[in-house]
């Protein structure tokens, strides 16, 4: 390592270490030692400190405690004249860095001083659990950290773009000589948010400790690895976490210092400054810290150094195309023109056919485009009609691959998509008319993104677009017809109707023990896969994740044991599993990597058991809220009396049936019942009776034992009557 590049992230972590050290006196001065901090939405205390330490902080005087061990880490700032070697001071310069980032940005959320303006701030275990899926499956390939400000608004809207289009998750944030790149950003009307991909942490270099802890989470939430294996976590983060960080414009000492931070856990930090480059791997797997001063070059240096892997379609349509646009809102104001929704028919249909009647690559517009649209109205029918054809196609593949048309056309720069079916809505805002964004663009994106992912299956993709009313009434009623068969088809399907079940071990990447196992009744606990996606998963990529394990010799009908299941997650789970029940949460239940949609957990004083879905931020009757639960659920173990699912699971005939089924559901938070809403009212009425949907409490009753114990008693719920489930 370079003595200038030592020197400087020595001396950073010391001005950090100060300010630390001074906050963290005036607080426990005025507050007293036992004065409680905490991030909010965590349940990993000060991250860092927890995955490194094995801390739990909880106040002032376990603050002092990190920042001793922060202090013990310092070594002094090499001198000009006597040489001493200084990678390993200045690695341990930027842990003690982080440390002490941790320490003052807990102490600003003490005095409400975080989060700041238009920025996120800490970023809660909810996010990094429901992006869990995306970074799993390759849509989101990496994180880029970017500190600074670029030379001018242009330059960073480039490079974000080219980051966007890449489909990276971009943490953008700190500033050079008093301008931030999030101003830059703003000014240009670049819309930003976790949706966009594009997340505004703060303006100063010491809020770049965020996306920081985002990653050691993954470590503690995915990888199954215990607070203090500090040298597990920061592996973890080297091997499977794709972040860099990218400084724009002059670094400083504090940028330095951070960036020594980033570059223990493996993240290289790329700048576009004439700096000394510390080119050695070992730390991080390829160089650690380089220059590229050419800014339409930067961002392809960034992906190399730090060997993302990225997957771009190149599609010929006018208008920028990935995966981070998919959040993007088409507001009123901006509007060109849009279909469906509220304002006009419109439908989505894709279907199979004979193959001789599919003319691969056609995209046929009939009727009127969108320049023609009235300037007053701005809306028009639309039916989207897709015919697929292939030898290896299977009709029950059409509905998986109807459901992407949602995300595809979504990934359009100036697209907006929602919902699904007849009930579509889509907007095409102004800038995408202006560049030459037509409909037959959507035809054109669908073709290519249908052979792009499923060329397995699929040989031959068609488009039709239909404007005319009459034309998309006539699609409606065809679509119709198919919508209700396949409602019935999966629908009708049972456990025992199949012999195979199927196997997801997409979570792998970060949780190396986790293995779902997905039947027709109980999907994914990210609630992404259903036993049907499994299947179609597993035509198009025979040795993919998704795996038939053909059900053989039933162990434990009940429970939902299989012999050849059980050897099966026994081997892929590294023997560290050696049976699963389907249907307990008891007894062997599956494993929780943690992107669960919602946790299950018994109350036993009950007799019962409550669901909690991620969104809900409040109190359970469990004394946990979902964050805190989730913080005891995760990593690829098994945690007999608390279960990660998918939300679908609820209303399943088989929700946990061993332990009494759904009559032993007590409590729900609101959102939760009223999402699921005529599917639980039925599942609930087949379960236990009509009026037992009104048995469930949620937060408006209850989110304590207390309360939840004479609701249930005055409505009688069944659980309180069933045997015992302990
Ligand atoms: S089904 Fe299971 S392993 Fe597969 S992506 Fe979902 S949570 Fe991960």
């Amino acid at each position: 390592m370079s003595k200038l590049v030592a020197q400087a992230v020595i001396r950073g972590a010391h001005q950090i270490f100060k300010e630390a050290e001074t906050k963290l006196n005036k607080a426990i001065q005025e507050k007293g030692e036992s004065q409680k901090i905490e991030f909010p939405g965590t349940a990993f205390y000060l991250p860092m400190a927890n995955a490194l330490m094995a801390k739990e902080a909880k106040n002032l005087k376990d603050a002092k405690e990190i920042l001793a061990h922060a202090k013990s880490l310092l070594p002094e700032v090499p001198s000009d004249k006597i040489w001493l070697p200084y990678l390993g001071g200045a690695l341990d310069a930027g842990i003690a860095t982080l440390l002490c980032e941790e320490i003052i940005m807990v102490l600003r959320y003490l005095y409400k001083e975080e989060p700041q303006a238009d920025c996120e701030g800490f970023f809660s275990d909810t996010i990094l659990r429901s992006l869990g899926i995306q970074l799993v499956d390759g849509r989101m390939p990496g994180f880029a950290a970017i500190l600074g400000a670029a030379q001018d608004n242009k330059t960073a809207v480039e490079i974000v773009r080219q980051l966007q289009e890449r489909n990276i998750l971009i943490f953008a944030g700190s500033s050079t000589k008093g301008r931030s790149i999030i101003d830059q950003l703003k000014e240009e009307n670049v819309q930003m948010g976790w949706d966009n991909y594009i997340v505004p942490y703060g303006r100063d270099t010491l809020s770049g400790i965020y996306p920081l802890h985002w990653a050691i989470r993954g470590a503690l939430t995915f990888g199954g690895i215990k607070p203090g294996q500090a040298k597990k976590c920061l592996l973890y983060c080297k091997e499977r976490v794709f972040a860099f960080g990218l400084a724009l414009g002059e670094l400083d000492d504090l940028k330095y210092a951070t960036g020594a931070g980033a570059i223990c856990m493996g993240f290289p930090v790329i700048a576009d400054t004439d700096i000394p480059e510390v080119k050695p791997s070992g730390i991080t797997s390829y160089e650690a810290l380089v220059k590229e001063l050419d800014h339409s070059k930067i961002v392809a240096r960034c992906i190399e150094v730090r060997g993302v892997k990225v997957k771009v379609a190149k599609i010929p349509i006018p208008v920028m195309y990935g995966a981070a646009f998919e959040g993007e809102r088409v507001r009123k104001e901006n509007l060109h023109v849009e279909f469906g929704g509220k304002v006009s028919t419109a439908v989505e249909y894709l279907h199979s056919t004979d193959i001789n009647k599919v003319e691969d690559g056609k995209v046929e517009l009939i009727g009127s485009d969108i320049d023609n649209i009235n300037s007053a109205k701005k809306n028009m029918p639309l039916g989207i009609e897709v015919l697929v054809a292939g030898r290896k196609f299977n009709k029950d593949f059409e509905p998986i691959l109807e459901r992407q048309i949602h995300r595809y056309i979504n990934w359009a720069m100036g697209l907006m998509h929602i919902a699904q079916r007849d009930m579509i809505w889509i907007r095409i805002n102004k800038e995408a008319a202006e560049k030459g964004f037509r409909l037959k663009h959507i035809g054109i994106i669908l073709h290519a993104m249908l052979h792009q992912e499923y060329s397995a299956i699929l040989d031959k993709v068609q488009v039709k677009l239909y404007t005319d009313e009459k034309d998309v009434e006539k699609l409606i009623k065809q679509a119709q017809k198919a919508f209700e068969e396949r409602d019935e088809r999966i629908s009708g399907m049972t456990d025992e109707s199949v012999d195979t079940f199927y196997s997801c071990t997409l979570c792998q990447s970060f949780a190396p023990n986790h293995v779902c196992v997905i039947t027709p009744q109980r999907l994914g606990l990210c609630g992404a896969y259903s036993w049907l996606d499994g299947r179609a998963s597993f035509e198009i990529t025979p040795t993919g994740p998704n795996q038939p394990i053909q059900k053989g010799e039933c162990l434990d009908e009940k429970l939902g044991q299989w012999k050849n299941v059980n050897e099966f997650v026994n081997q892929k789970s590294n023997k560290s599993i050696g049976s699963i029940s389907m249907y307990s949460l008891l007894v062997d239940p599956q494993t929780s990597c943690g992107c669960f949609e919602c946790i299950l957990a018994v109350i036993p004083e009950l007799n019962g058991v409550m669901i909690v879905n991620r969104d809900y931020s409040g109190m359970t009757p469990c004394g946990m809220t979902f964050t805190t639960l989730a913080g005891s659920v995760g990593g690829g173990v098994q945690t007999p009396g608390f279960l990660g699912v998918g939300k679908l699971y609820t209303v399943s005939k088989k929700f946990i049936s061993a332990d009494g089924g759904l009559p032993r559901l007590i409590w729900m938070p609101k959102e939760l019942k009223e999402a699921l809403g005529d599917k639980l009212k039925q599942r609930c009425k087949e379960a236990a009776g009509a009026d037992f949907y009104d048995k469930i409490a949620d937060e408006t009753q209850a989110t304590t034992i207390e309360q939840l114990k004479p609701f249930l008693e005055k409505v009688d719920h069944p659980a309180l009557k069933m045997p015992p489930l302990l």
